[in-house]
């Protein structure tokens, strides 16, 4: 059974997506400088891809929809997508 997704929302740009992929983008960089330990790693990654999928399915400008698409195809969200399809 699909477990209950905390993060879903489907109101892009109206939502907390926009400012979430300007936060997470800073926290890549962050986190490849000072390594954080791998839950906090985890949290961000299940954060980052909701909001991946919320751009994608309701982002109206066609260039980030096909960006959110190819960043979802990466394999560090494969089992991600297994746990919430
Ligand atoms: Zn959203």
């Amino acid at each position: 059974m699909a477990k209950h997704n905390p993060y879903a929302c489907y109101t892009f740009p109206n939502c907390g997506c926009y400012e979430r992929l300007c936060h997470w983008s800073e926290k890549a960089e962050e986190w490849i400088a000072n390594p954080v330990p791998e839950e906090i790693v985890r949290e961000g990654l299940l954060c980052a891809y909701f909001m991946y999928l919320c751009i994608e399915a309701n982002c109206h400008r066609p260039g980030w929809r096909r960006a959110a698409t190819l960043q979802l195809m990466h394999p560090v969200w494969t089992d991600l997508r297994k746990e919430y399809p």
